[in-house]
């Protein structure tokens, strides 16, 4: 039998309430795989997001009062219903946004295991006691206390993810919420809220408005919101600081990425080819922040390296999300293929680099579906556009270096700074590189990104600031009150 695609009812879930409709009118959702109207989105008005913004104000001074403990209980019993209802959240996720199946059923059991690493983190949030007390006769202490209300606007290519790396770490530390997903991905967050109220979190700590920019800009504007964790592209994340400029209003900022995968001729060229293809092709088609999206080769392993990737992307098939055997999903939208198909075709025309692989839309798909074929650049010139902006899309840029200098002279040579790869078994090459690679994280030899909860994530440059991920995640959404006695 099949797997089920029917969609659930959306809606904005304010205080407690599940609303079908929002003052913002209605969205028809896409299924990217076939292009057809799956179902209708309630989108929330500058009114709904306020009403969200003073349920979870309303929510705080209770939901603050909650023992640490009692806190942990609530989000460890959150993480056992997100375990038990794995399958129907992965089934969702490919709905939303035409994620494949595998994809989709992997980053669900990660949010189940965010949940459960930040529930355990609610009762070990502690300040502490300066040595000042021994010589000025003082006792002096910080004090970590929750913001109050957190503003948290997710983009569509995983929001599970981003729940459980933002809005699970807010409510750990005593924030209460207002999520704002994007209206393109309404599914599986619609089935998590239903989890939230079963798993016992009071009504209005976790407040959820679907909707485009103007709920976003709305949230972040909201007086009572008193910072904003966003995830989303750089150009947005400027009108969302500007906003934040007005009432110096912090945030959080996870943004895009262009990261370098820097091989060596002692790599395991094989291990490297398998993991950066699923990386830039399998994984949500190329949809992922963090993607080593250039892949720089040594020059005496270049061709052979070259070899196995056009190998590998021939073997790739394309379609059903939900068939096992499909490695590549859709993209998200049409615009979002015309997009890609706009990037590759301006490589091609300026000489970017060598066409080696792909570069259209795929045979054989479902019609209608918004698919990219896996497309692969040869001999990229560093400064095109193709090697320095970001795709957002099913594309590998191959670039050729002749020495360890020039290798980190390119792959430092964007403006975004979000993940670095190295492949190479020499472990001074892997110590010089860590310190020298302008990235939030340097992962080496095949670790992916987010290998574990305990690690932050995060970015520098355009980028992004502000981590999530382990206990700076955590602090992200904790001041410090010092409190100083005579
Ligand atoms: P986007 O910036 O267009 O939208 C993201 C979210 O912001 C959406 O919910 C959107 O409705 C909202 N928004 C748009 N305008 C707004 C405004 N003026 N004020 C407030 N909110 C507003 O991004 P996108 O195109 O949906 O997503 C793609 C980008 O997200 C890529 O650059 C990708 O790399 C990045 N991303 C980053 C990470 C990470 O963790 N670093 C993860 C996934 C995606």
């Amino acid at each position: 039998m099949g797997i089920e695609r029917t969609v659930p009812a959306v809606h904005l879930h304010i205080g407690g309430q599940a609303r079908a409709e929002g003052t913002g009118g209605m969205a028809e959702h896409v299924y990217p795989a076939t292009g057809e109207v799956q179902g209708l989105v309630p989108l929330a008005g500058p009114a709904d997001v306020a009403e969200a913004v003073e349920a979870a104000h309303a929510a705080f001074p209770a939901w603050r009062s909650w023992t640490p403990a009692e806190r942990r209980g609530v989000l460890v019993r959150l993480a056992e219903l997100i375990k038990a209802d794995v399958a129907e959240l992965g089934r969702l996720s490919v709905l939303d946004n035409g994620m494949t199946h595998r994809i989709g059923l992997h980053l669900a059991s990660a949010m189940a295991g965010y949940t459960e690493y930040y529930a355990g983190w609610a009762d070990k949030i502690e300040g502490r006691v300066t040595t000042a007390p021994a010589q000025r006769r003082e006792l002096a202490y910080t004090i970590p206390e929750p913001y109050g209300v957190v503003g948290i606007i997710l983009t569509w290519n995983g929001p599970l993810i981003s729940v459980g790396m933002k809005v699970i770490p807010a409510l750990a530390a005593g924030n209460t919420v207002v999520v704002k997903p994007s209206e393109l991905t309404p599914y599986a967050t619609e089935h998590l809220m239903r989890l939230v109220r079963e798993a016992g979190i009071p009504d209005g700590v976790v407040n959820l408005v679907l909707g485009g920019p103007d709920a976003g800009e709305a949230l972040v504007r909201h007086p009572l919101v008193q910072k904003v964790s966003f995830t989303g592209g750089p150009t947005t994340a400027r009108k969302i600081l500007a906003s934040c400029a007005e009432s110096l209003k912090p945030a959080v900022l996870e943004l895009g990425g262009k990261s370098a995968n820097l091989v060596f001729p002692d790599a395991d060229l094989d291990r490297v080819t398998l993991i950066n293809t699923s990386s830039v092709f399998e994984t949500l088609a190329g949809q992922g922040c963090a993607i080593p999206s250039r892949l720089l080769v040594h020059e005496s392993v270049y061709d052979e390296v070259a070899e196995k990737v056009i190998a590998r992307v021939r073997s790739l098939r394309f379609g059903d999300p939900f068939d096992p055997t499909t490695n590549v999903s859709p993209v998200v939208t049409r615009a979002a293929r015309d997009r890609i198909l706009g990037m590759i075709d301006r490589a091609r025309s300026q000489g970017a680099g060598r066409l080696l692989a792909g570069g259209g839309v795929p045979d054989g798909v479902p019609a209608g579906g918004y698919y990219v074929e896996p497309t692969v650049f040869g001999d990229v010139v560093p400064d095109s556009e193709i090697a320095q902006v970001e795709v957002f899309g099913p594309v590998l840029s191959l670039l050729r270096f002749s020495s360890e200098e020039e290798a980190v002279a390119i792959a430092n040579s964007t403006s975004y700074g979000l993940a670095a790869y190295v492949n190479t078994r020499d472990i001074g090459r892997v110590n010089r590189l860590t310190s020298q690679l302008r990235a939030g994280g340097v992962y080496v030899n095949g670790a992916p990104p987010v290998v574990g909860y305990e690690l932050p994530f995060g970015g520098v440059g355009i980028s992004g600031y502000g981590r999530e991920g382990g206990l700076e995640g955590l602090l992200e959404f904790v001041r410090t009150k010092a409190v100083a006695i005579a």
